[in-house]
């Protein structure tokens, strides 16, 4: 997560790092005690992320507008993209097309929501996928992500493992300074699936 704003302005795209976020809706399947929007907060440095109707894909594509300025497009806002599957994959079609790198930043909750593997969906599709995975363990991980589903961890590393089939990038991150988050154990669980790792800082898009 990031700095925040006071704006209350709805953003579809915004550019951060010398990327293209894509924030494509405000829902998610987790509740994160440190997230902003679960401390009153909806932004992400000068932009408002809170929406209230859901763009579609044409809406996207046209909010985008001309990327070859950018680095790669990220679908990450202040919701889960995967909330919409099919809308982040007809636009990740459409912008593939324009040979842009394509990442996806997610809770890795998709199989369980969805109820069946997506992640060869993502094939051909998406270049990188980066799966928050907060915590070493479930009672850390019920402790700061407060999930409605009881699998939820289970199902965020079973994803883990499915999805590095079909993604040529899988990152999964933990955010350090989170009380009792073994950031080292979290490496660990990366390296034995056989993905990357990447260590966050509270309230920093990446
Ligand atoms: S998954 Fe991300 S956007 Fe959703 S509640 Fe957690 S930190 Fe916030």
């Amino acid at each position: 997560m990031a700095e925040q704003t006071k704006s209350c302005a709805s953003t579809i795209p915004y550019g951060l790092h010398g990327n293209c976020y894509l924030n494509i809706t405000s829902r998610c399947t987790l509740r994160c005690a440190f997230c902003p929007k679960f401390n009153g907060r909806w932004g992400v440095q000068q932009y408002g992320l809170r929406l209230y109707d859901e763009p579609s894909a044409d809406d996207i594509v046209a909010a985008a507008g001309d990327l070859s300025q950018y680095n790669e497009i990220v679908f990450c806002g202040l919701g889960e993209p995967t909330r919409r599957l099919d809308v982040l994959l007809a636009v990740a079609e459409r912008l593939c097309s324009e040979g842009v790198r394509i990442r996806v930043n997610t809770d890795g909750l998709a199989n369980l929501i969805h109820d069946r593997d997506v992640t060869p969906e993502f094939a051909g599709l998406v270049d990188a996928v980066s799966i928050s995975m907060n915590a070493h363990d479930e009672l850390i991980y019920n402790r700061h992500c407060r999930p409605r589903h009881p699998q939820a961890f289970s199902a965020m590393l079973a994803f883990s493992r499915c999805v590095k089939e079909h993604v040529p990038e899988v990152v999964m991150t933990a955010i350090d300074g989170l009380p009792g988050v073994d950031i080292t154990a979290c490496q660990g669980i990366a390296d034995e699936i056989g993905v990357a790792f990447r260590r966050r800082v509270l309230d920093v898009v990446g």
